[in-house]
């Protein structure tokens, strides 16, 4: 049985300065976003519009450029979906996939301990060793569509 993933909140600072990164206010502010979002799948404009929500104000130029220094740094990761945006999430380490609903752009994590060894035999069948995989589901919430 497939299960979606919750996560725990960590550090801000801690995880600025484990990075390599100085503590800056506005790394510090789009850190905390990414932490504590509900929805842990945002585009730079998520961030941007949830930073305004909060009377912080930082230019989109600039929420970009720290997403894409968090990238580099290995803190966030940069998901390039069909529904659009790129979409950044915070890399904590876990592999997980995803699955979109087409309708309202909703993101959902899941992991499948069934679907990781089927996928390590198919890789094992055509000569590989896996290393990594991704896979993206696309479908329509019940939710969204009743
Ligand atoms: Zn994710």
């Amino acid at each position: 049985m497939s299960k979606l993933l919750d996560r725990t909140p960590l550090s801000p600072t801690a995880d600025l300065k484990r990075a390599g990164l100085k503590v800056t206010l506005p790394r510090l502010k789009i850190l905390e976003i990414l932490e504590n979002a509900e929805q842990h799948h945002l585009s730079a404009e998520d961030v941007y519009k949830a930073l305004l929500a909060e009377d912080t104000e930082i230019g989109l130029a600039t929420v970009y450029r720290v997403l894409t220094q968090f990238e580099t740094a290995g803190l966030v990761t940069r998901h390039r979906f069909d529904s659009g945006q790129a979409l950044f999430e915070l890399d904590t380490g876990d592999s997980h996939d995803h699955i979109i609903c087409i309708k309202s752009g909703m993101v959902a994590e899941f992991k499948d301990e069934k679907l990781e060894a089927r996928l390590r035999e198919i890789a094992d069948e055509l000569g590989y060793e896996l290393k990594d995989h991704s896979i993206v589901l696309y479908g329509v919430h019940r939710e969204v569509d009743a």
